[in-house]
């Protein structure tokens, strides 16, 4: 099979090394692709192309850039049969999620392409006389984009768009489990016009072509989605050159289904968050925080569900649940049924592997769980959940917010009340009434609060924060020397 190479400048090129490393099929094993598999002297090459276009891109005019957004955003929803199809294949998530992942990123390059005709800033009257005042967004340089596995052209297009309408230019070093769907994507970019070097990729490793884009100094901005872990080891990474570090790490999301709750639409939300993509989704509903009013009604209900989703091949459009990851994955969300099982926590359905071949799981449901354990509080990432019963709506509130993480979080109550002071108490960056932990649309922000993050937000214009420098100008066409706060007391 030929090696997919890195993308950089114009040209296609393999590691310096010789190296490769090849991507599988989840559900079959079969493989996908073979890619370079990269190093520092790579990364260095990709930089410095980024560097070098960087001063041409950031003075194109910012319609400019959004036309050619505007294009990709045509290009993708021309080969989204392609890339859903693909997306099945090599992550393995279902085909009718997998068109929406796609979806994702046609919306969101429309939506940031839109931007190329706003990027506001401020104007402000100054407090002297004969003076001007605004405020203008700078683009920083390049971008550094390290992107997970799980929503393969969605998250990528999370931050490229919006760093190449600010006028960012961009290195992508994407997960080493869906490399071919990032080739597919930068591909499709520069077939919508961006010019040579704007947008490179690099294959490879966290611990080798990632660490290098981390450290690289000429790379002022990181824009990482990932694991908690790396999140935090990518922060000190890049802390010595003060970086921006902009971080959307993990969840453990919770939905609160209260006394008064359409159980059936409760019953939908759950299976939805927490069985989708086969529960590998940063917003993953992995707890359920019951009232034990309608406990044992939910418990029933949701089991009798959960066992009739079928795990099959992603492609296959009768299929609800498709593999995991790979075989780590796997091992892991087993250990957490044992975990669970050790922690007295009591299995209602799943807890084992669904076939010999690919590494699917069982949708798992465990009752009668407590908050503190460690399968109610730790990122499992697999299709598990858990059911924690409470008693009051504060006992409620005080679960869900128990946890370091806070992503997402949702209730389903008719008591518009509880609702209200649901979105206030609630510490999580995104709140769902009526709706499961999953959904978000691109013109709002994305991200969340305590463990998950650091403070930034993916998607709506609070994405443009990350990728821009606020530069504040002042006028003055008085024709004399003016002093702010002396001239004026
Ligand atoms: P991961 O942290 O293992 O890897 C993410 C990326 O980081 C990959 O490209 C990997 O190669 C790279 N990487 C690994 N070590 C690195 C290092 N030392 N330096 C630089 N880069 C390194 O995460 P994953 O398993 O691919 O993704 C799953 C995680 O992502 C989950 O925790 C999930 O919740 C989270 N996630 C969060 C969001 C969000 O928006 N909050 C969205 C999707 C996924």
């Amino acid at each position: 099979m030929s090696v997919h190479p890195n993308l950089i400048g114009a040209e296609r090129s393999l590691a310096a090394s010789g190296d490769t490393f090849v991507s599988t099929m989840p559900a079959t094993g079969a493989e996908v692709g073979t890619f370079p598999r990269s190093a520092k002297v790579d990364v260095d090459r990709a930089v410095a192309s980024a560097k070098a276009a960087f001063d041409g891109w950031r003075l194109t005019p910012a319609p400019e850039r959004g036309a050619i957004l505007f294009r990709f955003a045509d290009i993708l929803r021309a080969h989204k049969d392609e890339l859903t199809l693909l997306m099945t294949q090599e992550m393995g998530k279902v085909a009718a999620e997998a068109g929406g992942d796609v979806q994702e990123a046609i919306d969101m390059s429309l939506y940031m392409a839109g931007e190329g005709r706003r990027l506001s800033g401020q104007t402000t009257p100054s407090e002297l006389r004969d003076k001007f005042m605004m405020s203008v967004r700078m683009p920083i340089g390049v971008v550094g984009a390290i992107t997970p596995w799980n929503f393969p052209i969605a998250i990528p297009s999370w931050k490229l768009a919006p760093a190449l309408i600010c006028g960012n230019t961009v290195v992508l070093k994407p997960a080493e489990d869906t490399p071919l769907l990032a080739q597919r994507f930068v591909e499709l970019l520069h077939e919508a016009g961006l010019p040579d070097g704007v947008v490179n990729i690099v294959h490879g490793f966290g611990e080798e072509a990632g660490d290098a884009l981390v450290r690289h100094p000429d790379v002022p901005v990181l824009s990482f989605t990932g694991s908690r872990e790396t999140g935090i080891a990518v922060t000190k990474a890049a802390a010595d050159n003060l970086k921006h570090v902009h971080l959307e790490l993990g969840g453990k999301n919770a939905i609160i289904v209260m006394d008064d709750a359409d159980i059936d639409l409760a019953v939908d939300g759950i299976v939805w968050s927490a069985f989708g993509t086969a529960g590998q989704r940063c917003t993953a509903a992995s707890r359920v925080i019951v009232h034990r009013a309608v406990y044992d009604e939910l418990q029933k209900r949701l089991v009798a569900r959960v066992e009739k989703l079928r795990l099959g091949l992603p492609w296959d459009p009768d299929t609800d649940i498709g593999p995991l990851i790979n075989a780590a994955a796997l091992a892991k969300v087993h250990s957490y049924t044992e975990i669970g099982l050790g922690e007295g926590a009591k299995l209602l359905t799943g807890g084992e592997p669904g076939s010999s071949d690919g590494f699917y799981y069982r949708p798992t449901v465990f009752a009668d769980v407590e908050a503190g354990m460690r399968i109610a509080r730790e990122e499992i990432f697999g299709p598990t959940t858990t059911l924690i019963p409470v008693g009051s709506f504060e006992e409620a509130i005080a679960a869900a917010n128990s946890v370091e993480y806070g992503l997402s979080s949702s209730i389903f109550t008719r008591d518009v009340n509880k609702a209200f002071r649901a979105m206030r108490d609630l510490q999580a960056g995104i709140t769902y009434i009526n709706a499961g932990t999953t959904g978000a649309e691109v013109h709002l922000p994305f991200g969340g609060v305590k463990g998950t993050g650091n403070g930034h937000r993916e998607a709506g214009q609070a994405a443009l924060d990350v990728f821009t420098e606020w530069k504040s100008i002042y006028v003055d066409y008085s024709g004399k020397l003016q002093r702010a706060q002396i001239d004026n007391q």
